[in-house]
């Protein structure tokens, strides 16, 4: 059986019935707190769980069984939770994916979001192939910037990596999205021992030249991949110190609220560092989002398999305040952190369904 199969009969699933019938009802006036006192305000959304590479890290060799067309939400199915969520609070949105630009309407998605009242920023993650004719569109609907992949700056490396992606047009993807102002432009690397933690200095060279931030990512176990994320992790502390070999002490910026990244910049840089460290140092404590899967699911922990279903409901005919009451319980039901120290692995879905 594949993983897909198992993932489909476990996940639990959050009915129309219970929309309607079992809900306490939360107060509406107010932002979503979760149990735990955290305001819950950032929604990322994965748009699809295609993508036009297969990053290593990201997706196991024998491929993925994406999900079949019918099961992913609609623009209108999605457009009515974004209206949801910014009732229950939600300000900022980030659209990720599996590679969220294969989506045709991207541009339209963008600019509906953008006008959605309540919502104040709008963000998306892309591996940049195709940001080269998108960024302009795309920043003239709305978006205010963008986070994009580059692991290595090796082209042939590169192509290893992501299996088959080619850096030149992720090159002019990042260009352009400087061009059209979607700034600050950050970087993101996952960093895996012996494929590319060797180049951590020449990528970390790029703030020397440019305004961006480069971050370094610990690779994280998600489905599929947990094997490279074992072997493969190279913590930030590790990395720092690396960095500071070749570059001396690093200037410590601190971590901005509810940032996942801590933050430095080589001494005179004009660009910047930031280190995830979801792996050995996790960020729970100051944890303020939640992520829709394209399959209309709320998943209320990256690291974990606990899910609420939307689709159901807004397939059963949900309002949209019945809607804005299951996010407001997802919120409440929010765990606290991830379980790795314990050896708690998620097995469910792999960060192409989750959008990182
Ligand atoms: N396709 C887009 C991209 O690559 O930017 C968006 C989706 S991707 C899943 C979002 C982020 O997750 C990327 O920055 C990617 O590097 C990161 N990512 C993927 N697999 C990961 C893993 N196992 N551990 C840590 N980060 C991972
Ligand atoms: Fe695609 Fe992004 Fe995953 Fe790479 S990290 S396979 S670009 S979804």
């Amino acid at each position: 059986m594949q993983y897909d199969d198992v993932r489909r009969m476990t996940i639990p699933l959050y009915t129309a019935d219970q929309a309607r019938q079992a809900l306490p009802a939360y107060p509406t006036d107010a932002p979503a707190l979760d149990s735990y006192g955290r305001r819950i305000n950032y929604l990322r959304i994965s748009l699809t769980d295609r993508c036009n590479m297969r990053c290593v890290y990201c997706m196991p060799e024998i491929g993925m069984q994406f999900m079949p067309r019918p099961e992913l939400l609609t623009t209108e199915e999605l457009l009515l939770i974004v209206r949801a969520a910014a009732r229950a609070g939600f300000q900022k949105i980030r659209l990720t994916g599996g590679e969220p630009t294969l989506r045709p309407d991207i541009v339209a998605i963008v600019q509906a979001i953008k006008q959605t009242p309540g919502i104040t920023h709008i963000a998306m993650t892309t591996n940049a192939l195709r940001l080269e004719r998108l960024a302009q569109p795309l920043k003239t609907a709305g978006l205010d910037r963008v986070n994009i992949s580059i692991d290595t700056l090796n082209p042939e490396k590169f192509r290893r990596m992501t299996r088959g992606g080619a850096f030149e047009r992720v090159w002019a993807g990042i260009e352009a999205a400087d061009c059209a102002g979607l700034r600050p432009i950050k970087l993101n690397s996952v960093i895996v021992r012996g494929m590319n933690d060797d180049e951590a200095p020449q990528l970390a060279a790029l703030t020397l030249r440019y305004p961006w931030e480069m971050r370094f990512i610990e690779v994280m176990p998600l489905a599929g991949v947990a094997d490279i994320a074992h072997d493969g992790v190279v913590t930030s502390a590790e990395l720092i110190a690396r960095l500071e070999a070749v570059y001396g002490p690093l200037e410590d910026l601190g971590l901005a609220p509810a940032d996942s990244a801590r933050r430095y910049r080589i001494p005179g840089a004009p660009g910047t560092l930031g280190f995830i460290s979801s792996v050995s140092e996790p960020f729970c404590a100051t944890c303020n989002r939640m992520r829709l899967t394209s399959d209309g699911r709320l998943h209320l922990c990256l690291l974990r398999d606990n899910e609420v279903d939307l689709r159901t409901a807004i397939r059963a005919g949900a309002t949209i305040d019945e809607v804005e009451q299951i996010i407001r319980h997802a919120v409440m039901i929010k765990p606290w952190g991830h379980g790795l120290p314990d050896g708690v692995l998620p097995t469910l879905r792999g960060m192409s369904e989750l959008g990182g």
